[in-house]
């Protein structure tokens, strides 16, 4: 049995907080573990960010709501799911993803959790697990499934080393780089034949 495994942001859909400050207008909130590495610290000031600016969990929501998944993504998780059971594994909240994952028509999501009050204020939130892509890939496998896995940045590499075959997916020229025992695509056509070469049963485009 086979399973394939899919990062989100940056693979199905645009980067939720890049494209949430891009709607907004609020440039601070561009910010991601590139500038800030400590992903606490980072989370810390996006919470309050989102305070400063009156933001509850319905209007980010709503914002999120105009967002669209990645040209092609629809079709392409359509096309995986004729063929493979499919998991999404993200460092998302499932609150943040809901209107984007809608859109795919909900697939399985693995994902962090965030923490609201009765006003629907964002107060928190909760991280799943520790190395959370890797350890799903590793739950996976101990149900005997062998399992394809793609990504498209630092996140994603632990998942991928761990999983039977990994992808790099629209990564960037440095991850490229660093991880080149990955192949590495650029377009959805192209991820689908990764998938059909890293599969072990005869399948077809
Ligand atoms: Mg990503």
């Amino acid at each position: 049995m086979e399973i394939a495994c899919l990062d989100l942001e940056g693979v199905l859909v645009p980067e939720i907080w890049i494209a949430f400050a891009e709607k907004t207008g609020i440039a601070e909130l561009r910010a991601t573990t590139r500038d800030i590495p400590d992903y606490d610290v980072l989370m810390k000031q996006r919470l309050r960010i989102l305070d400063e600016h009156g933001l509850k969990l319905s209007d980010i929501q709503e914002v999120i709501g105009t967002l669209a998944p990645l040209e092609g993504a629809v079709e392409f998780v359509n096309w995986l799911r004729e063929r493979f059971q499919v998991v999404i594994l993200s460092d998302t909240f499932y609150e943040f993803s809901q209107p984007l994952m809608r859109q795919l028509g909900f697939p399985t999501l693995l994902c962090h959790k965030l923490v609201t009050d009765d006003s629907g204020r964002v107060v928190d939130y909760q991280l799943r697990q520790r190395d959370p892509k890797r350890q799903s890939v590793i739950a996976l496998k101990s149900l005997y499934y062998r399992v394809i896995a793609a990504g498209d940045s630092y996140n994603d590499t632990t998942m991928l080393a761990e999983a039977h075959a990994g992808i790099l997916f629209h990564a960037p020229d440095n991850v490229i780089a660093e991880f080149s025992q990955f192949p590495a695509v650029q377009t959805f056509e192209d991820l689908k034949q990764e998938f059909l070469k890293a599969s072990n049963r005869p399948l077809s485009l």
